[in-house]
Formats: structure tokens, C-alpha cells, sequence
């Protein structure tokens, strides 16, 4: 697609194709399946591992706050009660290790989450300034368990991607994309994603995240914003104000990470058709010109309509058209959560987007589980979402996002990496090793990494905490006062594994 190519015309080429995932929920079919009793119909699909801890809707971060982990139980009974394991493997995972934590994170800074607790905080609240801790990040009862529960399903997750036991891996309770370094961020702690792509980097020579949240997937993008291995791509409301305020078409990544950082900022109100419809025109030309070897996929459900903190007007079926597109690479994909406040349609959607992934057809009314009543009045998986807030994108002004993002994405063809090879041949040893005992031994298979690669992380470990308004000079960001945070990885990339 060239630049002269307008928003509208490329609406209409695809109108055919957009038309089943953005207008309503999916056929109903009984026909097909062995598994009727359940309304379910599956068909031949990649190998799915679903990552669970019951535990992790079970904390709170006051009664006030709009982040609510409860979404998550209501997620897991719909995806139960639809029967959907029956097409995927279910974990209960383990929790992340203080060590794994601080593969990312400053020591300091997980020292405090694991020292603070409701009882001790008014003993080191001098310190809440310097963490961020707040009323968006409260302390709470629980709270680093909380953060190893769902940082560890998220590493769980990527290992089993890397040792070919999985095609697709989902923990919907991970995607927390404002965690940074040394501090919390938007109802984030411990930022799984940096994590889980940190494992992914071991084997996987370019690692793509991609954001569906209606918030910049800043710490995600600040993580990796100095290297080429990690092309970060999400799609937000951006105004210059809205949180986290960062996330314009100009951040685009500095030194060996130059033009490796894609944002698209989008305004209020953008609807199903113009949203699925710039989502693959941008995609597409990713994964044309960065041709990732994994993709993470950050599934954030404030984007949705209705949302509480939201002001999008996207359908469920149109968010979970970006999965089945992502999914359609047939790339190793990593499926996190994120963000969604208005929790029985946070629920819906992943549910419908885990039906995705395991490409089965879902009937529209909703199996009925403790929770039903939360889905009132109507207990359909696909409500009525879209509608309440006049869309400001116009068609000029997403011609001009596409044009600029596009020609972005040409200029990084040929960069070094993305020539690297695939994966390097004495890689093959260890992922058939960790392939035997995929499924029996969790810590056997933490541990063979760790011993693959002892002094990876450790070395790659940022050495000074970004400052916010230093890093988002954006294009006029010369400064050298920090670290390049995984610029390292690029250069030193293979040979830590060879
Ligand atoms: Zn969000």
C-alpha cells in the first residue's frame, strides 16, 4: 500500500472482510460440534495454553477504585462455563520470584513492594512519592502477591511459548503496561510484559507487542525504547493530557530502537469499522517490515464502549477482530489482559477473544454462572456498546496518522536485525530438552532456563531509572544521561544463548 492510498478506499476494500467481526457476534453453530451440550463448536486450531490463578480475583484496591480484579473470576466462569478448556490447556501458575521481578525492576523498588503493607504504610509513606504511590496505585492488603500472581502467569506464559509447548498462550489477568522501572504507574506494580518479552528475547531474535488499551502502552514502550529487537506498536486516545500522556505519533524510539516505537493516537469516540480497518492496515505493514518471530498482545478492554474510564466506541466483536487478526500470523503469540473498568463487559470480551483464539463459535446468550446477574438485562456475550460518544476521528485526520505511521514503518526494512537469522541452531537442543518435560515439571523448566542463560538478564538490567521528561524529548531526545535500557540486546543479543 502506498502512502497516496486514502483511509476511505481502503474501508471499502475491506468492508467484506470486516463485515462478520464488526457487525454483531458470531454465527451460531451446533451443528459441527461433538461438544453440543455446551452450545460449543470447534474447529481445528493452534495448540492453546490458558494461564489461571483463582487467587488473583481475590484482591482489592479499595472500594472506590476502578480497578477490580473480581473482573477476572467473572472472566474465568464464562470461559468455563462456555466450555471452552475442552480446546486448550489450563495452568494454575506459580508465582514470580523476588529475582525474576528484578530482572526489570529496581532492587529498591521491590524492596518496598514487598515491604509495604496497609498495616506498616504510614511508617514509610515518606517514601510514596518516590514510588508513586498514591490514589491510582494504593497499597492494599496483599498487594505484591497480587503482583507475583499475575507477573508469574505472564512469564509462565512466554516460557511455554519458547519451548514450543504452546502456539498461543493467554493470561488474562497480565498486560499491567504502566509499570516502570523504579515506580507504579497506573494500577501497575510490576510490569509482567517487560518481563515475559525479557524471557522472549532469550530465543525469539524480534519480539512485537501490540496495545488494543485505550492508555499508551508506555511502560512497555520506555522499556524498549532504545533497542530493535522489541518493536513496540500500540493504538490510544492521546490529547496530550489523557493518562498517561505520552504516546504521540512522534515517540518513535531512540538510537539502535529509532523508529522501533509505533504509536497511533487516536481521538474520542472511534468506531468498529475505522478501528479494525487502521489496526490491519497497520499490522499488515508490521509484520511485512519487522517480521517478528513472537508477538505479545496486550488486550486492554477499556477501549471498548461504555467503558468507565473509556471514551471509545468499540464493539466486543471488533475488539476481538484485532486478536483473530493477530492470531491469523500463525506467529508464537503471548495474550494478555490490561485495562477495562467496566467489568461485566471486560469479562464478555475476553471471553469472546479466548473463543477466538481457540476458534470456536460462542452463542450469544451468556451460560448461566454465579455471576449472572452482573450481565443484566440482557445476558448476551455481545451487548450493545458503541454508540454513546460522537466519533472525532475524522477521515482526514486518520489518513494522516496512517500516512505517517506507514511511511515509519518502510524506513525500518533492512535494519540489521531484522535480517538476523531465525534462531540460532544450538538453540534447538534446549528447546527440545525443555519439550520433553513441558507439561510435568514448572520448576524444572524455570530453572533450565535460568541455567541456559544465567548472566542474560542481569546484564541487560537498566542501570538508572529513565526520568519521564528526559525520555519523551521524542525525535530531539539526544541525551546521554542514561543508559540505553536494552540497547545492549541488540548487539549482544544472540551470543548470550550461543
Ligand atoms: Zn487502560
Amino acid at each position: 500500500m502506498n502512502s497516496s492510498t486514502t483511509f476511505q478506499s481502503i474501508q471499502r476494500s475491506r468492508g467484506a472482510r470486516l463485515r462478520r467481526g464488526d457487525q454483531g457476534p458470531p454465527p451460531l453453530d451446533f451443528s459441527s460440534s461433538s461438544h453440543s451440550t455446551s452450545g460449543v463448536a470447534a474447529h481445528s486450531q493452534p495448540k492453546v495454553c490458558y494461564y489461571f490463578d483463582e487467587q488473583v480475583a481475590n484482591y482489592h484496591y479499595g472500594e472506590k477504585h476502578p480497578m477490580k480484579p473480581h473482573r477476572l473470576a467473572l472472566t474465568n466462569h464464562l470461559v468455563l462455563s462456555y466450555g471452552l478448556e475442552r480446546y486448550m490447556d489450563i495452568y494454575h501458575t506459580r508465582r514470580a520470584t523476588d529475582e525474576e521481578i528484578r530482572e526489570f525492576h529496581a532492587d529498591d523498588y521491590v524492596d518496598f513492594l514487598q515491604r509495604v503493607t496497609p498495616a506498616n504504610a504510614t511508617q514509610m509513606v515518606k517514601t510514596f512519592s518516590h514510588f508513586n504511590i498514591g490514589d491510582d496505585c494504593p497499597i492494599f492488603t496483599g498487594m505484591y502477591d497480587f503482583c507475583q500472581i499475575y507477573t508469574g502467569a505472564s512469564i509462565e506464559a512466554a516460557r511455554k511459548l519458547l519451548s514450543g509447548g504452546a502456539d498461543i498462550a493467554v493470561n488474562w489477568s497480565g498486560g499491567l503496561h504502566h509499570a516502570k522501572k523504579s515506580e507504579a504507574s497506573g494500577f501497575c506494580y510490576v510490569n509482567d510484559i517487560v518481563l515475559a518479552i525479557l524471557q522472549m528475547l532469550r530465543l525469539y531474535p524480534r519480539v512485537l507487542y501490540v496495545d488494543i488499551d485505550i492508555h499508551h502502552g508506555d511502560g512497555v514502550q520506555e522499556a524498549f525504547y532504545h533497542t530493535d529487537r522489541v518493536m513496540t506498536v500500540s493504538f490510544h486516545k492521546y490529547d496530550g493530557e489523557f493518562f498517561p500522556g505520552t504516546g504521540h505519533i512522534n515517540e518513535r524510539g531512540n538510537g539502535l530502537g529509532k523508529q522501533f516505537a509505533v504509536n497511533v493516537p487516536l481521538k474520542d469516540g472511534i468506531d468498529d469499522a475505522t478501528y479494525v480497518t487502521l489496526f490491519q492496515t497497520v499490522m499488515q505493514s508490521v509484520m511485512e517490515n519487522f517480521s517478528p518471530t513472537a508477538v505479545v498482545l496486550q488486550c486492554g478492554a477499556d477501549s471498548l464502549g461504555l467503558d468507565r474510564l473509556g471514551c471509545f466506541n468499540l464493539n466486543i466483536s471488533a475488539h476481538g477482530q484485532c486478536v483473530r487478526f493477530m492470531k491469523s500470523f500463525g506467529v508464537p503469540l503471548l495474550v494478555l489482559g490490561g485495562g477495562g473498568y467496566t467489568i461485566r463487559n471486560v469479562s464478555r470480551c475476553w471471553t469472546y477473544e479466548t473463543s477466538v483464539l481457540v476458534d470456536a463459535d460462542l452463542p450469544n446468550d451468556l451460560p448461566h454462572t454465579v455471576y449472572h446477574e452482573f450481565f443484566a438485562p440482557d445476558y448476551k456475550l455481545h451487548p450493545t456498546l458503541a454508540g454513546r460518544i460522537p466519533n472525532q476521528n475524522t477521515a482526514q485526520y486518520l489518513e494522516e496518522v496512517m500516512r505517517t505511521v506507514l511511511e515509519q514503518l518502510r524506513s525500518i526494512r533492512g535494519a540489521p536485525s531484522v535480517q538476523m537469522q531465525e534462531i540460532p541452531p544450538d538453540i534447538q537442543g534446549f528447546l527440545d530438552n525443555d519439550h520433553e518435560d513441558e507439561d510435568v515439571d514448572i520448576e524444572s523448566d524455570h530453572d533450565g532456563l535460568h541455567s541456559q542463560t544465567p548472566a542474560a538478564s542481569r546484564r541487560n538490567r537498566p542501570a538508572k531509572r529513565a526520568h519521564r521528561s528526559e525520555f519523551y524529548d521524542s525525535e530531539g531526545d539526544q541525551d546521554d544521561d542514561q543508559q540505553p535500557e536494552f540497547a545492549a540486546l541488540s548487539r549482544q543479543s544472540m551470543d548470550l544463548d550461543t
